[in-house]
């Protein structure tokens, strides 16, 4: 085993985290509040190649693997976990779908375009009736003179509102169960698609989620993506994949969370002495960036098996699970430790307490990733 970084991933980490400074973190605290996508920041990171770093060259990505995108989503999260989500949604939800159930057409027309961030993309799963449950899809395509015809529609899609292309899962043969669900590639200006209401969130306010309806949305067949009936069991691959950006999303969210306890313990006097002097804020500290290093190893390692080519079913559920729920933690040690500022909107622990939340509902709500690792224990 080798525990150490290439130079390349060094490399990478640096050039991401001058990036996050120097573009995202003057801006965070403001986008919040006031909601704002920050899309000229999603294009310039698409410059970087940051919107296409686990897809081949020969398709305009970076040719890279899971662990560099552990480091993108990390060190993006540090600073602002919206961001993260924004460039995890489109990387390993909506291009990693076309890219690992796609034909050699749909590849070579949108993962160039998606890879540069020419365009951007969300991935629609999540109905009002079908969330942990997603097998229980509602939205149906059905095939009419030739053309495929969607009815219904999806909430909590993250980018959906500047997304020009939306990979969205419906029902096609109801008595398939699992099996008759398929994936089909929308794009923006198809008629009968439109994005309905954004959410007002609690936390990453800067992401844009909202619904994504059809409406007698017609489709030419060449939009089918993948099998016909196999969508849902492929979103269930996809979902590997995307459970390690939210491993690494909480990681560095808590990152992020323990960076402003520290700076904060060693400015902040008590009884005439910094209060990181105390021995229980130290004991906190401690904790906190114990935990984190601990969830991180987890990531990479689901990471590193899945660069190997290896099922990671189980690995990417536990480094999700671990490290939502130490993120969890460390947002609020690292409020406790802010005393009566950490409840102010001038300090970042109040926006990454809100924000943290999601990591344990995204791409598995907190009650599910347990159940995924149990069934894989059960079947090994
Ligand atoms: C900000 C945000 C962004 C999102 N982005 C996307 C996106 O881009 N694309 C997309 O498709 N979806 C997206 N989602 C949806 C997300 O994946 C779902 O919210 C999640 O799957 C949970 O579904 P639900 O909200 O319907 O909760 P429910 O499934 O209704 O769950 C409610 C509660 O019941 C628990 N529960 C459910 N089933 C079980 C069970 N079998 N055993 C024990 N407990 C159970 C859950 O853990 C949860 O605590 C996003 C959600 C949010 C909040």
């Amino acid at each position: 085993m080798n525990f150490e970084f290439t130079a390349e991933q060094i490399q990478l980490r640096k050039t991401v985290r001058n990036f996050a400074q120097a573009e995202i973190a003057p801006h965070v605290l403001e986008w919040d509040e006031n909601q704002t996508f920050p899309l000229p920041i999603v294009k310039k990171a698409g410059e970087l190649g940051l919107l296409g770093v686990i897809f081949p060259e020969e398709l305009g990505g970076a040719g890279l693997g899971y662990i560099e995108y552990s480091i993108v989503i990390e060190e993006l999260a540090r600073v602002d976990p919206s961001v993260a989500l924004i460039l995890a949604a489109h990387n390993s939800l909506c291009t990693n779908h076309i890219y690992l159930a796609g034909n050699e057409e749909q590849k070579r027309k949108y993962i160039p375009k998606l890879a540069s961030g020419e365009w951007i993309g969300c991935w629609s799963l999540t109905e009002p009736e079908a969330g942990s449950d997603a097998a229980g899809t509602r939205s149906t395509a059905t095939l009419k003179d030739g053309e495929w015809v969607l009815n219904g529609g999806k909430t909590f899609t993250t980018n959906a509102h500047y997304a020009d292309v939306c990979v969205a899962m419906a029902v096609t043969d109801r008595s398939a169960s699992q099996h008759g669900i398929s994936a089909f590639i929308l794009e923006r200006d198809t008629p009968g698609f439109q994005v309905g209401k954004k959410e007002n969130k609690l936390g990453m306010r800067a992401s844009a989620t909202g619904e994504v309806l059809f409406s007698n949305c017609r489709l030419d067949q060449a939009q089918l993506l993948g099998k016909s009936g196999e969508g849902f069991v492929d979103s269930l691959r996809i979902l590997d994949g995307g459970r390690i950006s939210i491993a690494a999303l909480s990681v560095g969210l808590a990152q992020g969370a323990f960076d402003a306890a520290l700076k904060y313990s060693k400015q902040r006097k008590q009884f005439g002495r910094f209060i990181s002097e105390f021995q229980s804020i130290q004991d906190k500290l401690s904790n906190m960036a114990t935990s984190i290093e601990a969830a991180r190893w987890l990531t990479y390692c689901a990471g590193a098996r899945k660069d190997l080519g290896q099922r990671v079913t189980k690995e990417s559920a536990m480094a999700k699970l671990f490290a939502s729920e130490m993120a969890v933690t460390v947002a609020d040690q690292a409020l406790q430790i802010h005393g009566g500022d950490g409840f102010v909107k001038d300090y970042p622990g109040q926006k990454l307490y809100r924000a943290v939340k999601l990591c344990r509902s995204g791409e598995g709500a907190g009650e599910i990733p347990p159940v995924v690792i149990e069934r894989e224990h059960l079947q090994e």
